[in-house]
């Protein structure tokens, strides 16, 4: 019987998950479905439910998308590292009636930077804009990164250093600031903007003192060409200059080997969904 595999998100008629996940199956000759299903949102266990449906149903896995990360990590019964630093999932996996939870976000990032952009993160001093969901699913990854220095801002202070407090807790170390205090850091080899600030078209409040012309600066958001993060950027100097495409099909890469424990490449696909910048 064909396994069964879907995204799980409310909007989710943007989904590029069918195609990513269609593509792979294709390239490395699994036999599988992939859909997409609209969550509901009401009430409060109807996410479950629905999930609970689809396992029942054959399902073998799930993605999972805003707004359900942390219901999904909520419901699972086993969850990764990445996964409770996050205290999200955006992968579930159904085992022997067990729902694992997974966070790729981080490894998708990580793997996009060092080995699609080949910027390797090791002694470099790395700034991270923002401390939501992506940001928590990435400090292990980005960790194990070894950055020289690792520093992360946002607006709300408390929410970076409750961070902080939970990497120290996992054996790692990033500093934690306010945008207030970027100025007096220097410049910085690697700019990653992980704040939703893009998706309405504004700036997070970054001194474009942080860019290095040597360096590079990365969007999270994708599809949005030269976003006000990027063009900061960009006018500053630095030319390696990228959005969150790639991290979009790496996080996926990521999810399908561990269903299928086979890993698809990545490149035709991201050059597929890849909209230019300019
Ligand atoms: P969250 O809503 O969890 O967090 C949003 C963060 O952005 C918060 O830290 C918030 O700061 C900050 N923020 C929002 N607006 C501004 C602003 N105007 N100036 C400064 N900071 C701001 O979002 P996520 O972490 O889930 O997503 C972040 C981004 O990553 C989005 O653009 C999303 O689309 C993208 N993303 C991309 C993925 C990919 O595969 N490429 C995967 C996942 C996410 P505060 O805490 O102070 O409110």
């Amino acid at each position: 019987m064909t396994d069964r595999y879907a995204v799980i998100g409310n909007p989710i008629g943007h989904t590029k998950s069918p195609l990513i996940h269609g593509s792979f199956a294709q390239e490395t000759r699994q036999d599988l479905s992939y859909t997409a299903i609209e969550g509901p949102l009401e009430p409060q266990d109807a996410f479950a439910a629905t999930v609970r449906a689809f396992i029942a149903d054959g399902g073998k896995g799930m993605n999972v998308t805003a707004p359900f990360k942390l219901k999904a990590f909520a419901m699972a019964d086993v969850r990764s590292e990445r996964a409770a630093l996050a205290g999200a999932a955006n992968a579930l996996s159904f085992q022997d009636g067990r729902i694992v939870a997974e966070n790729f976000d981080g490894v998708g990032l990580v793997r996009d930077i060092e080995i699609n952009l080949n910027l390797p993160m090791a002694d470099k001093r790395v700034l991270v804009l923002g401390a939501g969901g992506a940001v928590r699913g990435a400090l292990l990854p980005f960790i194990a990164a070894r950055a020289a220095e690792l520093v992360v801002a946002n607006r709300n202070l408390a929410k970076v250093e409750l961070l902080v407090e939970q990497v120290a807790a996992s054996g790692g170390a990033l500093l934690a600031c306010g945008y207030g205090e970027l100025e007096a850091m220097g410049r910085f080899d690697l700019v990653v903007n992980a704040t939703s600030a893009s998706l309405t078209g504004e700036l997070p409040p970054v001194p474009s003192s942080v860019f290095s012309p040597t360096g590079a600066a990365y969007e999270l958001a994708y599809g949005k060409r030269l976003t006000p993060f990027l063009r900061v950027a960009r006018d500053a100097g630095v030319l390696g200059i990228a959005d969150g495409v790639g991290m979009l099909v790496e996080q996926a890469a990521e999810a399908f080997a561990w269903w299928r424990g086979v890993r698809p490449e990545t490149r035709a696909v991201i050059d597929r969904l890849t909209i230019p910048l300019d």
